[in-house]
């Protein structure tokens, strides 16, 4: 078909070329990169037969099952806009997407059809709804019909017909996702992203990894394409950007193979990295934490993996130093993004992480950021003050949120809502969400400088740190903390511990052990108002 480029038709025409490579395992499936093509093809043709055009919406609603990124570019080759929406919504929430995105189709995952089916009357505008893995669920709406029925299962997709799409015209700047942001901060809205956005994002992380060879005068590892296929262990669900990534730029772009799960579980990880030979395995660093204190990791073996990284959240400065302490052949990295950025916006890898392991690293090639004070000036190197970013990887804008536009995309800028400092070099420290900083007193306390102290203690699992609000400071700091498996620590050792290496107005006024793990999102992130929710309570 016709495209300009860059569009993730080049996305899929690379991932085509991989042939009978494996390109993803989901329990005893094992789906070719062809395989895959073939589906999706298939689909896409469909989706034409029901009048799908250009700049409509399609939702993805499914967790991470081979179908996901079939209907991802099934509708992308089409020229819609794919809008993955999360896979934890109940049906109110997502009956609220559907309506906010104008979508008028759907691809969307049994379980998740039992959840939606009673909100579907209240949607006239949506005109099918596609059910992988419906079991013959029942329903009497007649736009719902099996996803089955059209391209089969994934046993079968390598024997279906090879098809071509006809003439679709896609352009770099033509819309061709709408992710929603994880909702950590308030109501998630959804980022409108190009073709060009993605492909650069793609290009951009693939670029990176070899500038911190090149900035240490080396050159970067020529992949042996005789040798074994690389494998990507994918513990985020791929409706958020950074989970979608991976099926985009280590898969389909460079070939490797990418395991999924049915949901995270260290034990079962550890068990797919042993058996898939797993080279690259990451999330957020929660992920990494629960592999490296396992208390079963020995029974395993990990000696496949080449990188461990992570992003998506603040993740404590020891963390790669244990790291290269558990798996001595694995390169760290850590990087930050978000939606509003296409994923990845910095990467830090391997030695430059190691110097600086309280970075998340400088900005991905062609890409600027800027840390500016409340009145927009631009702050020299060291200063602290607001993250704002700049680059082919921003997204247009926010999906019918006007308000929201005009305060975050200014001049081609993305204002990050993030504090964070930039050194001499470039490379970026976040210090905290601008939102999450508490004042007490009139003194700054990020929090995630506290919970870096908290995480140096040997019993840590999981650290957050929240204000509760105080008579005459403010807000005063105070930490949930969860134990490793086995540990045991006292919330006085733990103040103690945190006095030992920050200022006095710095240290918890209470420490709450918690039995049950801290609440989190579906990308891992820890869901800080949940916690000042149950301080209130
Ligand atoms: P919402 O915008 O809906 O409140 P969200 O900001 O969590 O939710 P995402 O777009 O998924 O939604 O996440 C982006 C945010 O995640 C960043 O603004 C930043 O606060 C945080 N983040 C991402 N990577 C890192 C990192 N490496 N270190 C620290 N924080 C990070
Ligand atoms: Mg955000």
């Amino acid at each position: 078909w016709k495209h300009a480029p860059p569009s993730l038709a080049h996305v899929f025409a690379a991932g085509r070329g991989h042939g009978d490579k494996i390109f993803l395992v989901n329990e005893d499936e094992r789906v070719s990169f062809e395989a895959f093509a073939r589906a999706t093809l298939q689909l896409a043709e469909h989706f034409k037969g029901l009048g799908l055009a250009k700049g409509d919406r399609v939702a993805v609603i499914m967790r991470n099952l081979p179908e996901w990124p079939v209907a991802f570019f099934a509708a992308a080759l089409c020229g819609a806009i794919v809008t993955p929406l999360n896979a934890w919504w109940t049906g109110a929430e997502l009956e609220f997407a559907l309506g906010d995105s104008g979508t008028r189709f759907v691809v969307i995952d049994g379980e998740r059809l039992s959840r939606l089916s009673e909100h579907l009357g209240s949607l006239p505008g949506i005109e099918a709804v596609l059910v992988a893995r419906g079991d013959g669920q029942e329903t009497a709406d007649p736009r719902v019909s099996a996803l089955e029925d059209v391209i089969g299962t994934p046993h079968g997709w390598a024997a279906l017909p090879d098809r071509s799409l006809g003439e679709i015209m896609l352009q770099p700047e033509d819309e061709a996702t709408l992710f929603y942001t994880s909702g950590t901060t308030g109501k998630p809205k959804g980022a409108l992203g190009t073709h060009r956005n993605i492909v650069s994002n793609i290009m951009a992380s693939a670029c990176s990894g070899a500038r911190a060879y090149l900035r240490r005068g080396e050159m970067p590892p020529v992949p042996d394409p005789a040798g074994p296929q690389k494998a990507t262990l994918l513990s985020v669900p791929f409706f958020h950007a950074t989970g979608c990534h991976a099926v985009l730029s280590p898969s389909l772009f460079a070939g490797a193979k990418l395991v999924l799960m049915r949901k995270w579980e260290p034990l079962e990880a550890m068990r797919l990295i042993e058996a898939e030979r797993v080279t690259g395995c990451g999330g957020v660093p929660t992920i990494a934490w629960q592999i490296i204190e396992h208390p079963d990791r020995h029974r395993f073996d990990l000696s496949s993996l080449e990188t461990v990284s992570y992003g998506g959240a603040p993740s404590a400065p020891e963390l790669v130093r244990q790291i290269k302490a558990v798996f001595p052949k694995a390169m760290p990295g850590n990087g930050w993004g978000m939606t509003e950025t296409s994923a990845t916006f910095t990467s830090h890898v391997g030695e430059d992480y190691e110097h600086r392991p309280d970075s998340c690293g400088p900005a991905v090639p062609v890409c600027e950021l800027q840390v500016r004070d409340p009145d927009g000036r631009v702050l020299p190197p060291g200063a602290v003050g607001e993250l704002f970013g700049y680059g082919p990887n921003v997204v247009k804008g926010y999906w019918n949120r006007p308000e929201a536009n005009a305060e975050t995309f200014v001049d081609g800028w993305v204002r990050t809502g993030d504090l964070a400092r930039l050194d001499e070099e470039g490379f970026c420290f976040i210090l905290d969400r601008a939102k999450d900083m508490l004042i007490r007193g009139g003194e700054n306390i990020y929090c995630v400088e506290v919970e870096s102290a908290l995480y140096e203690h040997p019993a840590v699992m999981d650290a957050a740190l929240v204000g509760r609000p105080h008579r005459t400071l403010g807000e005063e700091p105070v930490a949930f903390v969860t134990l490793a498996p086995g540990a045991d620590a006292s919330a006085l050792e733990l103040q103690a511990h945190v006095a030992a290496r920050l200022a006095a107005f710095k240290v918890p006024v209470a420490v709450m052990l918690q039995a049950e793990p801290l609440p989190r999102n579906a990308n891992g992130k820890i869901l800080k108002r949940d916690l000042k929710a149950l301080l209130e309570a």
